[in-house]
């Protein structure tokens, strides 16, 4: 149960928003479509409400097929990048208002609205108009609104990006612990990595209309699978590399040995900074690389190496500028990186 897509394909015109996409949302989870601007998720998530039809393809909530069904009978509400609320209503009459035109009795719908403000910590602001908020508080304002019509599927549109980057981090928590406690599906859309990471139980990372790799965000994260998914995840160090064994590679810089097996026989992998470790001993070393820069980042620090990679230690080291390092290359700091732009895989089972 949950939220799955199945061959979804929107053109417009010329353009190809979507091509053939396949995603599986669980029941209860947050889901984020992470993506570079114009990949198409926010036309996937129109789709999903119903405020757009796809040419192909189907929407199935819950086991029921919603695909030809208009948006305001589906099981799901929309947070908009927007807030688009009413300046005139308070704050209690912006949340009362979806579900009065739903017909609810006008008693039940105030206490239903005074218990989702109470939910996003808004309790005693019922009485204040839009603009006598900070934009957090605008922003989890609409987020009761929408909650208050208990939605199956609560589906946001980059719902931070009016936010400052301080207001942002506070948010991002805020909106993962009331998902957490009303345990609930949201799917949310974002460019931001990082509030990907923060909030979600599982994402997708698309690009040109379609899913490069979808897992769990440690899954994507810890293992991008080609170099669209890396490099959107800003992963640096990335490296030509030849296979010499099952397990081993041979690069500009040496032989490593890797612990997972090599797809192909010449190819591109990447290192993760943080992985990489500054080694005791000669016997540990896998490449030596003077150091061109240090940057202090205060809890951490970096390290640009003479031949060009990029190194992270987690504490700040008496480490100087031209200095000669001995790096040891731990075997999960390689990933390898399939050669296929975009792997089709199969997404539709929901767990
Ligand atoms: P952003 O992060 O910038 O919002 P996005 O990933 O959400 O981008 P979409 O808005 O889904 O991307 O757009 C996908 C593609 O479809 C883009 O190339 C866009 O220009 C195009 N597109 C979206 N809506 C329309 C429309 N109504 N008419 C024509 N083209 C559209």
């Amino acid at each position: 149960m949950g939220l799955t897509a199945y061959a979804v394909c929107k053109n417009y015109g010329e353009t190809r928003a979507l091509y053939d996409v396949d995603l599986a949302v669980n029941k209860g989870e947050f889901f984020t479509l992470l993506g570079p601007s114009g990949c198409g998720k926010t036309t996937l998530l129109r789709i999903v409400a119903g405020l757009e039809m796809a040419d192909n393809g189907r929407i199935v909530i819950n086991g029921k097929d919603f695909t030809k069904i208009p948006a305001n009978r589906r099981p799901v509400n929309t947070v908009f990048q927007s807030y688009a609320m009413f300046p005139h209503l308070t704050v209690l009459e912006n949340v009362c208002f979806g579900l009065i035109s739903r017909r609810i009795p006008k008693a039940q719908a105030i206490e239903k609205a005074r218990a989702t403000l109470d939910l996003v910590r808004l309790a005693g602001f019922e009485d204040r108009k839009p603009d006598q908020l900070s934009g957090g508080q605008r922003q989890r304002v609409a987020l009761a609104r929408a909650l208050a019509n208990e939605p199956e599927i609560l589906l946001l549109d980059e719902p931070m990006s009016a936010l400052d980057a301080k207001l942002r981090v506070q948010v991002q928590v805020e909106l993962r612990q009331i998902q957490q406690r009303l345990d609930k599906t949201f799917i949310m859309v974002t460019h931001d990595q990082q509030e990907a990471l923060t909030v979600s139980d599982r994402m997708a990372v698309m690009g040109q209309g379609q899913v490069a790799q979808y897992g769990s965000v440690r899954e994507v994260y810890d293992r991008p699978r080609n170099r669209f998914v890396a490099d959107f995840l800003q992963t640096q160090n990335f490296l030509d590399a030849e296979r010499v064994g099952p397990r081993e590679i041979s690069t500009r810089l040496g032989r490593w040995r890797l612990c997972e097996d090599i797809p192909w026989e010449k190819g591109c992998i990447t290192v993760r900074p943080e992985k990489l470790q500054i080694a005791r001993e000669a016997s540990a070393c896998d490449f030596r690389a003077r150091v061109n820069t240090v940057i202090y980042r205060g809890c951490y620090q970096q390290f640009i190496l003479d031949n060009g990679l990029l190194m992270e230690t987690e504490t700040v080291l008496p480490v100087a500028q031209g200095e000669e390092l001995m790096v040891h290359v731990p075997k999960d700091a390689v990933i390898v990186l399939h050669e296929d732009e975009f792997q089709r895989m199969d997404l539709r089972k929901v767990k």
